[in-house]
């Protein structure tokens, strides 16, 4: 009896070791990718996940939505359907517009990144975003001789910038409240708040352990790669953009992003207008910058790594090399700047995380 018994328990214990090896095989996470659209840019996604095809396609379709309800509902100006929309039809009305809770949230952070850049950083820059219209030059073909961009004339930018001014935008509990022809635009920081509500996504996802998501120039890092090695994000050379200036070589979960005066211009007999605004002259920066990154890390930057990445990389262009560094430095981020002579600045904090391309040496 006392044999029967070890054999039984010895049988036990080996089928428990077989189905034990057999589950944790079966979890091992698989490398599922896929490239869409939303946000008029380009969405890739790169996760490791133990689930299988189908649902692993299920959750980066829930990504898609999310990014694709947070433009609809929440922060296009184009989209009748969209809270900054309305937030806009309303200006000039006193009592203001009722918002969501995520719109209060990104606003009073926007506020933040406005009051400690001295206003290079603006989301009531509307007015004379839509003066310019760059993004819609930039997606036209201007070889036809007959469709010339013209810039507009000091008196049309005077009159716009008078609707300029994030201080005068009136935030409070529930609503918010702009002067007559402020327009919001919350274009420098609307990927950036994408990643942040993708990583959140991503946190309630037991069966992810790990992730890139790009939305269009903003990355979000999450997680760990099942071999533990870190991610790998390109930063693109603004002098060449088909090749890489460097690598960020980052752990865990991180946002970066990046803003440059090749994503969206117009070029005229030379002169390139692009779609970074220095919001104190109306007029495309001019400070000497071809690109700016910034990395935020989750750790320091909880909920908001993705708002502040975006909106300090925006601020940084405009503010130049000198001020930047300090911006940067006063939000718990990193900063990679390329000047316009081709120089390349850092924080101090940057250069344990960048590796300079071998072509860029
Ligand atoms: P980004 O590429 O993130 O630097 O954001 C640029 C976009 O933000 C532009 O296309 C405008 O919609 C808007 N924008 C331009 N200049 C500024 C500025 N100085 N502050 C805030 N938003 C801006
Ligand atoms: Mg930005």
């Amino acid at each position: 009896m006392k044999k029967y018994l070890q054999k039984l328990i010895c049988m036990i214990c080996i089928i428990s070791m077989v189905s034990l090896l057999f589950s944790s095989c079966s979890r091992r996470p698989i490398l599922y990718q896929s490239m869409d659209t939303a946000m008029g840019t380009i969405i890739s996604q790169t996760i490791y996940a133990s689930a299988d095809e189908k649902s692993a396609q299920g959750i980066m379709q829930e990504m898609m939505s999310c990014i694709d309800e947070l433009e609809q509902k929440h922060l296009s100006w184009r989209l009748e359907t969209s809270e900054i929309y309305k937030v806009n039809a309303n200006a000039g009305e006193e009592q203001g517009t009722e918002i969501s809770d995520l719109l209060r949230d990104a606003l009073s952070q926007c506020l933040k990144v406005y009051a400690a850049s001295d206003g290079a950083f603006d989301f009531t820059v509307g007015s004379v975003g839509r003066l310019w219209n760059i993004d819609t030059w930039a997606n036209t073909s201007y070889t036809d001789e007959q469709i010339t961009f013209v810039p507009p004339t000091d008196e049309e930018l005077a009159a716009a910038m008078e609707y300029v001014g994030g201080d005068r935008c009136a935030l409070d509990g529930e609503s918010v409240a702009l002067p007559e022809g402020m327009q919001l635009d919350l274009g420098a920081v609307g990927k950036g708040i994408a990643l942040d509500e993708l990583r959140k996504l991503l946190q309630q996802q037991e069966e992810i352990s790990g992730g890139v998501i790009s939305v269009g120039g903003s990355i979000l890092t999450c997680g760990s790669k099942p071999d533990g090695s870190n991610w790998n994000v390109g930063i693109v050379n603004p002098f060449d953009t088909s090749t890489n200036l460097g690598t960020l070589s980052l752990s865990g979960d991180w946002c970066v992003s990046t803003s440059g005066d090749y994503e969206r211009y117009v070029e005229v007999d030379g002169v390139r207008f692009h779609h970074i605004l220095d919001p104190h002259t109306g007029k495309p920066a001019n400070s000497n910058v071809k690109s700016v990154t910034i990395i935020c890390s989750v750790e320091n930057i909880p909920n908001h790594a993705g708002l502040f990445s975006d909106a300090l990389s925006t601020a940084c262009f405009v503010l130049g090399v000198e001020e930047g560094l300090k911006l940067a430095e006063e939000f718990g981020a990193e900063a990679l700047f390329v000047d316009g002579q081709g120089k390349i600045f850092m924080t101090d904090g940057m250069e344990q995380y960048f590796y300079l391309s071998n072509e860029a040496k």
